[in-house]
């Protein structure tokens, strides 16, 4: 069989790419091991992760009802495991059922089955699926890499207990336990961490680095710390090496290396959230010119064009930052080259949003950023506890904050924490894709009382023209 475009792998980018390039009007078919599409972020990743989130976030709301609001209800809320599990299937299955449609209307042929290279041009096909091609194999004249990535898990922590699980093991939601140590206070950690503690479970967060979310803002960082540590009633261990970990009596034993802790403690579960790596190994890359980095990332350039002339990358696979919107958008880059068109991704503006209590998310340069490059940044900060809105909504930790050129004002970054703070980045982002002054964000009309208005209040700050309090 050949197909002039082969999309490898079936997730964000992948099926975005594989879509786009049927609009462009090119035959299109998407390898995908799976028996669905989606990937990691439908199936593993953003949508169950931020469904079961949800969840989280009702729960704490209910009790903050009880705590700030008088309103009381009847015992202890009792959580039904089954249909927590339920609702978030149903979530996945509506969104990869919309997927499986889409492909069959954009005329995409799919075909599931694993695949690997034999060759620059072509495509050894392993499984046992009906759509695989009599032969076993498809060539190509332009080949999409979207092989994503997978939860790292190191040796020492691969102890082949079902107790010890990665993200994916801590979504399918087994059961609550009742204590879970989670290793990596990266946002997969922090998300599932919350999640858990909301349905019941006593959390620990062990990191090794200084503070949560290594690599982030510090001031965006503060807040979300407070509520963790609240959450974990203290037991957030930073600084902190794990030891080893090994099963004693159907629990986990850890061992803890750190300034503040040191020793061993015993946990019903452990989720190791360390990070992710590429999905390189077993593709048959060697039998073509792709180049792979020391990290493990296939090498392309900024129209995601890989050393081989016939096969593109995208996606995780492609480096970081590891986010699903970034994927697609690399999807749609290469896309738009195979079809002739002078595309080329500008990373200057992505979002990345930590989806915890509060929210965390920032786009464009960041102060360390700024620091590293010893680049000169002026710096505009709108605390909400001076929002009308978040007064109301009783979230007065959270703040928005601009980083801008001395020189000719325009916006260079944007960091805000609070609730809702994935939404309100959206408007950073295009400002920053726009080369907006911070005079148009200062003067644009915002909705009062909104959260979106501390975007334009911390513009009016810059200025010294913000309203003190509402
Ligand atoms: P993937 O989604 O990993 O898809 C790769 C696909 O390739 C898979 O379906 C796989 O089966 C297939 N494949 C691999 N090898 C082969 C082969 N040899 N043959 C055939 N098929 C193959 N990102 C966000 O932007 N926002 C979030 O809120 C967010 N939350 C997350 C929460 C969790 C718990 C996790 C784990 C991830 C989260 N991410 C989030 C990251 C996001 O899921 C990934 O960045 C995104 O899925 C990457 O897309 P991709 O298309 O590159 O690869």
């Amino acid at each position: 069989m050949h197909s002039p475009v082969v999309v490898l792998g079936g997730g964000p980018g992948g099926y975005a790419a594989a879509f786009l390039a049927a609009d462009e009007g090119l035959d299109v078919t998407i390898v995908e091991a799976e028996s669905r599409l989606g990937g990691t972020c439908l199936l593993r990743g953003c949508i169950p992760s931020k469904a079961l989130l949800h969840l989280a976030k009702v729960i704490h709301e209910v009790e903050e009802l009880k705590a700030d609001w008088g309103v009381e209800y009847a015992g202890e809320p009792s959580i039904n495991v089954d249909a927590v599990r339920g609702r978030k299937e149903k979530v996945i299955s509506n969104l990869t059922g919309g997927l499986a449609q889409i492909a069959k209307r954009r005329n995409v042929t799919v075909i599931q089955a694993r695949g690997s290279f034999v060759s620059s041009g072509e495509l050894k096909l392993e499984g046992d699926h009906e759509s695989i091609p009599e032969g076993g194999s498809i060539t190509f004249d332009h080949c999409i890499l979207a092989t994503g990535s997978v939860p790292a898990m190191p040796p020492s922590f691969d102890i082949g207990s079902d107790r010890v699980m990665d993200s994916t093991g801590a979504l399918a939601l087994q059961d609550i336990p009742e204590s879970l140590l989670v290793i990596g206070g990266g946002y997969i950690g922090l998300e599932m961490g919350t999640v858990y503690a909301s349905l019941g479970s006593k959390v620990t967060v062990v990191e090794l680095a200084e503070g949560l979310l290594p690599g982030a803002d510090r001031d965006l960082v503060k807040p979300l710390a407070k509520r963790v540590d609240a959450m974990c009633e203290g037991r957030v261990y930073l600084n902190t090496k794990v030891g080893s970990i090994s099963e004693v009596d159907n629990q986990v034993e850890v061992t803890f290396e750190g300034p503040n802790k040191f020793g061993h403690e015993r946990f019903d579960r452990v989720l190791v959230s360390v990070g992710r790596r590429p999905v390189t190994r077993g593709l048959g890359l060697e039998n073509t010119q792709v180049v792979v980095n020391e990290r493990g990332f296939v090498v392309c350039n900024s129209q995601q064009r890989t050393a081989d002339p016939k096969i593109f990358a995208i996606g995780d696979v492609a480096g970081d930052p590891m986010l699903a919107h970034k994927a697609t958008h690399e999807g749609r880059v290469a896309a738009e080259v195979i079809a002739g068109k002078a595309a080329e991704f500008d990373k200057r503006a992505i979002p990345a949003v930590v989806f915890t209590d509060p929210e965390i998310a920032w786009a464009g340069l960041t102060e360390e950023e700024a620091k590293r490059d010893g680049r000169e940044v002026s710096v505009a900060v709108y605390p909400w506890v001076a929002s009308g809105r978040a007064q109301a909504l009783n979230i007065t930790d959270g703040l928005t904050k601009w980083l801008i050129d001395p020189e000719t004002n325009r916006v260079l970054g944007c960091g805000i924490v609070g609730s809702g703070a994935g939404e309100l980045i959206a408007e950073a982002v295009l400002a920053i894709e726009m080369g907006c002054e911070v005079s148009d964000i200062a003067e644009t009309v915002h909705a009062h009382p909104t959260l979106g208005e501390t975007l334009m209040n911390a513009g009016e700050i810059y200025f010294g023209t913000a309203t003190e309090i509402y």
